[in-house]
């Protein structure tokens, strides 16, 4: 396998913390999963390989590019899965 990562799991994962401890959602890892996985679904992958200096400073800006569609898909995911729970 090559060594390539999507940037946008480890966004996403980021963000959906932050965004479950604002929304008082479910933390449960079977939601954690579905949210997680929906939000990456509607989200456009960003991958890169193995990352090493100044890649990581490129990352940081396209980051904040994503940021805003990144906390709405979250966002959205959080809503729909805490609206019908598999847990
Ligand atoms: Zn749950």
């Amino acid at each position: 396998m090559y060594n390539v990562i999507n940037y946008m799991e480890i966004w996403v994962n980021e963000y959906m913390d932050v965004l479950l401890e604002r929304s008082g959602g479910c933390k449960c890892d079977n939601c954690k999963r579905d949210i997680f996985t929906l939000s990456l679904n509607n989200l456009k992958p960003c991958y890169v390989a193995t990352p090493i200096g100044n890649i990581m400073a490129r990352l940081e800006s396209t980051k904040q590019q994503f940021e805003t569609d990144i906390i709405v898909e979250i966002t959205k995911a959080i809503n729909k899965i805490n609206s019908n729970p598999n847990h």
